[in-house]
């Protein structure tokens, strides 16, 4: 059965002078790997061996503020560029999603030229990369185009290493108005938006075109177990879609993580994650269930 990673960022094509900007440093983001992870093309392609299909993207910078931009987000429309010319290369395996800044004008044109142009399938947001609040006009805009288009959309949910940007942007409770004002725009909710993963849980099971994706979650063991239990009791196991978050991590840590999910319970009563449902996550149709097959 086939693997499907619906999570993945690309590596920068056309980097700055500086060594340090073609790798991540994991520390905010990994509490159990503190070292810097190399994200190439070569690293990254590599790392996707054994996964059929991957949705790869960028984040686009906010134009108006450097203070919140790190080597994860760039300009418009070199951000996009560099994401098509990844897919070009691989175009049985890789799906290219555009980002915009919402507060950016042409915001509109450059989602017309990425899908028309460049081919691409979905939309990445990051609410906390990005400083934008997802229940503004702004943002809206973007949501209503994506809508009319039949683009996902992606958004980072949850914790965020970006200090000058508000966090409540990136709680997921806000996606339910969005999902209410947008009911046919598919959207996924990044990293089942920890460490808010019951706040996930209830607006993607009120909304049937709202997943989540369970990227992030092994790491931490505990919260991971948690997460899964909820999600678990709460009938929204089926709403679950595998991605790794590449590079800070890799699908085939990802997949491990999720079968040693019960491992933290162990020689407790503590109940168990169903294996069942968690192979089915692995596997799941998330290109059929985003209208991307
Ligand atoms: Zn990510």
């Amino acid at each position: 059965m086939p693997i499907f990673d619906i999570h993945t960022h690309a590596p920068r094509r056309s980097l700055p002078d500086d060594p340090g900007a073609s790798s991540t440093s994991d520390a905010l983001y990994r509490p159990d790997k503190h070292a810097s992870t190399a994200h190439t093309p070569e690293t990254y392609i590599a790392a996707l061996d054994g996964i059929q299909r991957a949705v790869v993207f960028n984040i686009a910078a906010d134009p108006e503020d450097d203070r919140n931009n790190s080597n994860l987000q760039y300009a418009v429309p070199e951000v996009n560029d560099d994401t098509a010319a990844i897919v070009r290369e691989h175009p049985e395996k890789l799906i290219g999603f555009l980002t915009v800044h919402a507060r950016d004008p042409k915001a509109l044109d450059e989602i017309d030229r990425c899908v028309g142009d460049l081919g691409m399938k979905g939309i990445k947001l990051g609410p906390n990369y990005q400083n934008i609040d997802p229940l503004s006009p702004e943002a809206f805009r973007v949501f209503k185009r994506a809508e009319e288009l039949g683009l996902p959309v992606l958004l980072h949910q949850g914790t965020s290493p970006v200090q000058f940007a508000d966090l409540d942007y990136a709680h997921p409770r806000h996606i339910d108005r969005v999902a209410t004002a947008f009911p046919d725009l598919k959207m996924i909710l990044a990293h089942m938006a920890h460490p808010w993963q019951i706040d996930c849980i209830v607006v993607i099971r009120k909304h049937p075109n709202v997943f989540a994706d369970i990227s992030a979650q092994f790491y931490r063991p505990w919260s991971a177990w948690n997460a899964f239990c909820l999600a678990q009791e709460w009938g929204v196991m089926h709403k679950l879609l595998f991605g790794s978050d590449l590079p800070i991590a890799t699908p085939q840590e990802t997949i491990d993580g999720l079968r040693s999910i019960n491992e933290v319970i162990e020689g407790t009563g503590l109940p168990r994650i169903d294996e069942e449902q968690i192979e089915a996550i692995i596997h799941r149709d998330s290109l059929g269930l985003l209208g991307l097959s």
